[in-house]
């Protein structure tokens, strides 16, 4: 299956989310917990839940990858910034569990001077603070493109914070295609070795879900700028290799390109039409 959708707005509950993601031909979709900038989170409707449970299983969709709020910085040097990354992330996995079986997708966290090893070791301490065996939602780290002192620019960082992770098996990996590029990665004329090379560090088994996004900048800027798909440096013949890579498939592919619905929908149609076994299934 191709399970292709975008940001959706949470501010009307998820059977309005579903709802939306169908008008925009998407069969999966990303939403922040709460509002980006952080904050407290909307209680959870049981109804609203159960019509959207419904509708997502009418229309067969692929999992969802929520978002945390990027604020939130797991590896921060002050406690209260901590604090604040622990408490979000275990009220999220909570509510999550309302829609079981899951991705909670966040950014590993800025350093902040501290060194990336230091950072490395407290984002892992606090997904091991947040975790339980019991929960059925997968949490993924983002791949970063190394802005600041972001950590998870490679895949090497994103290893070292897996292995810390006691519920590994609770973990796993987005792959962000503006990121991935700006960090220096070149999907564009080598997606086959920078896979391999996600396979050897990582393990491909890691990686569960896609951010597809342009770049608005060139190989290993390190600026994390996103462009509508086919209109930046990575390109529409590159994000059309990624689609039907045969070790990508089934994997959600969400869009975060600078975009209003309607921009978003003709995105989803092109990426379909784009998609060998899903063209030919239309
Ligand atoms: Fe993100
Ligand atoms: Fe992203
Ligand atoms: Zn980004």
């Amino acid at each position: 299956m191709f399970y292709i959708g975008s940001h959706i707005s949470a501010s009307k509950g998820y059977a309005a989310m579903g709802r939306q993601a169908v008008k925009l031909g998407a069969n999966t979709f990303a939403f922040f917990t709460r509002n980006p900038r952080g904050g407290a989170a909307k209680a959870i409707d049981e109804e609203d839940v159960r019509k959207f449970l419904a509708l997502a299983e009418e229309h067969a969709f692929g999992k969802l990858v929520a978002h945390a709020p990027y604020t939130l910085n797991a590896c921060a040097a002050k406690e209260e910034v901590r604090r604040f990354a622990r408490e979000t992330m275990a009220d999220d996995l909570r509510r999550m569990e309302y829609t079981p079986g899951n991705y909670y997708n966040f950014h590993p966290g800025s350093h902040v001077g501290q060194g990336s090893e230091a950072g490395i070791a407290r984002t892992a301490e606090i997904l091991n603070e947040v975790l339980t065996p019991e929960q059925t939602t997968t949490v993924l780290l983002e791949t970063m493109s190394g802005k600041g002192s972001e950590i998870g620019r490679n895949f090497t960082e994103l290893k070292q914070i897996l292995d810390q992770v006691e519920c590994s098996g609770k973990m796993g990996v987005c792959l962000d295609t503006c990121h991935v590029w700006d960090a220096g990665y070149d999907i564009v004329s080598d997606l086959d070795g920078v896979l391999e090379e996600f396979d050897r560090i990582i393990g491909l088994e890691r990686l569960k879900a896609i951010h597809m996004n342009d770049s608005m900048n060139p190989l290993e800027s390190h600026k994390d700028r996103h462009e509508k798909i086919g209109q930046g440096q990575i390109g529409l013949a590159a994000m059309e290799r990624v689609i039907n890579h045969p070790k990508l498939q089934g994997l959600p592919i969400i869009l975060e390109t600078p975009n209003d619905d309607e921009g978003w929908a003709k995105e989803i149609a092109l990426l379909k039409s784009l998609h060998k076994a899903e063209a030919q299934r239309a």
